[in-house]
């Protein structure tokens, strides 16, 4: 460690004021070794100093490949430019803290104490971070926060989204009556042209909208999901033989039934797939033998219950861990305007959780998206 003299002198017996063998800065290490909870210390500019065993082994890296990185790279797996990492935040302002996060390459979700460290100067030189396992209780309350704050930001954007419907939809038939009756010049024509495709871009953004927030769930019947999985690939097919993309599938011999709306369940999936072949563009612009998707649905005992998993795994460009609870909000996007909404994955959640099920994501950034659907099964 760093200040090995200033550790010694904590360890002084008190009587001789002698600094005691046993308790010399080895012993620190060792302390801090034992402890069961990954504990990290970083410079003020995020790099990390310190780092115990237990953090090696939930960041699966060796000590050369954690001493002297980012903490954001460690502990969120990276960061993308316009997205603030809550911890860097958290370093400009040096206030003792309590921060929820996720360590790569775990499943579960920890939270980390955050504690400034004041050098001889009085001013903070280094940060502690102790992180502990959320236990189920606690990820079952953040996931009914998260759960309620999505359906309140949902109701609100439908609430907006019906407003704004009817003036657009005026937008587009009087730009579309000026186009029919009168005599534009060709760049006039252009213009009214670009004002109806501009408007309807708004009106499908609206329109996602309303059936993201939509409680009503259409037509529930039972169907078999490997079929929903093949027609939704059949739709997309020609786009991804196109940019090279290989889909690989897993299904079972036998079939089986789930009770839900098929149209809905296979927006769900084309959504998913648009997204990985975007990350997989993104991550290999020309061809690669690596731009696959991987499908797999199958069923399985949980609990004395019958679940249909469906997973869609991509090897695309992944995700840093700092935004993967972010992912499920509306209008959350990385992508450049134009390119994504932000809607596919919130409509998505809406659409699983309404089926009584459950959408999840796992993501290790330049590695891998899979995400995962849980239905309940059977009739
Ligand atoms: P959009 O696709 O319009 O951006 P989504 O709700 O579908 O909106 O996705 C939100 C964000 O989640 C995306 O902008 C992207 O950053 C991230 N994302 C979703 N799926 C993947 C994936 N398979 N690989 C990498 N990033 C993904
Ligand atoms: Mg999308």
């Amino acid at each position: 460690m760093k200040k090995k003299k200033d550790i010694d002198c904590l360890f002084k017996d008190e009587k001789s004021h002698e600094c005691c063998n046993s308790h010399d800065a080895s012993s620190w290490e060792q302390l801090f070794n034992a402890s069961q909870d990954p504990i990290l210390v970083v410079r003020p500019d995020g790099i990390i100093v310190e780092a115990n065993d237990a953090t090696l082994q939930a960041a699966r890296k060796t000590r050369n490949e954690v001493i002297g990185q980012g903490i954001c790279k460690i502990v969120h797996g990276g960061r993308w430019p316009h997205i603030k990492c809550p911890l860097e935040e958290f370093l400009m302002t040096c206030t003792p803290k309590v921060e929820e996060t996720r360590l790569p390459g775990l499943f579960g979700e920890y939270s980390f104490a955050i504690s400034p460290v004041k050098g001889m100067d009085g001013k903070v030189d280094r940060i502690m971070l102790i992180a502990r396992e959320l236990t189920r209780d606690e990820i079952r309350k953040v996931d009914s926060i998260r759960t309620a704050k999505l359906a309140a930001i949902g109701e609100l954007a439908a609430g907006v989204a019906h407003e704004v419907n009817n003036p657009v939809t005026g937008i587009i038939n009087f730009a579309q009556v000026l186009l029919d009756k009168y005599t534009f010049d060709a760049a006039g024509i252009d213009i009214v042209q670009k004002i109806i495709k501009e408007g309807n871009r708004i009106a499908s953004i609206t329109h996602n909208l309303i059936s993201f927030s939509r409680a009503d769930s259409g037509a529930r019947k039972p169907v078999n999901p490997v079929e929903i999985v093949k027609e939704s690939l059949a739709l997309v097919q020609h786009q991804l033989q196109k940019d090279g993309i290989m889909v690989v599938t897993d299904f079972p011999e036998k079939d089986f039934f789930i009770v839900a709306d098929f149209r809905q369940l296979q927006q769900v999936l084309l959504n998913l797939i648009s997204n990985s072949r975007y990350a997989l563009n993104a991550r290999y612009p020309g061809f690669d033998s690596k731009k696959n998707i991987e499908i797999s649905c199958f069923e399985k005992q949980v609990d004395g219950h019958r679940v249909c998993h469906i997973t869609v795994k991509d090897y695309g460009t992944g995700l840093p861990q700092s935004i993967l609870e972010r992912l499920f909000e509306p209008f959350f996007t990385t992508k450049p305007p134009g390119k994504g909404t932000g809607l596919g994955l919130s409509i998505s959640y809406g659409i699983i959780k309404d089926h009584g099920g459950d959408l999840r994501v796992n993501s290790v950034l330049e590695k891998y998206t899979e995400m995962l659907i849980e239905l309940p099964s059977g009739i």
